[in-house]
């Protein structure tokens, strides 16, 4: 059976307005196919849409964590009371949390050799000498 529409009979369509799919009254008509309708909750007049239209999200899209939130979020767990203040002269180990005076709080995720750390600062990793 073929689907006719009349103005002024009741459609289900995508109200702009409510954001929601809602009974509508088909106002206009152009080649026998609703164009415009009325919205029965809001009054509201618009183009008939058959459908919710694709959702334009980008905010939704999953903000990769760094290394570093991801280091941080671990911290948090047991608090940032471990940090050792960072000198030129300290020794440090991998998984070490430090206290840069400049670069804040970071993490030793490696340890290149006995005078160099690599560390993970919030800007970036920064290799660091040690044992001075
Ligand atoms: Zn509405």
């Amino acid at each position: 059976m073929e689907n006719t529409y009349e103005v002024g009979t009741d459609i289900v369509s995508w109200c702009t307005k409510c954001k929601l799919m809602l009974d509508h009254t088909i106002s206009a008509l152009v080649d026998a196919l609703p164009k415009k309708v009325k919205c029965k909750t809001c009054n509201g007049h618009h183009n008939y849409r058959e459908k919710e239209p694709e959702k334009k999200t980008p905010g939704t899209r999953k903000t990769k964590k760094s290394e570093y939130q991801i280091l941080m979020a671990k911290v948090d767990e047991g608090g940032l009371s471990g940090a050792k203040k960072y000198s030129i002269k300290g020794n440090f180990k991998a998984n070490q949390m430090i206290e840069h005076a400049t670069f804040g709080i970071g993490f030793i995720s490696s340890v290149i050799n006995r005078s160099k750390v690599e560390v993970i600062f919030e800007n970036g990793t920064k290799r660091m000498v040690q044992n001075r």
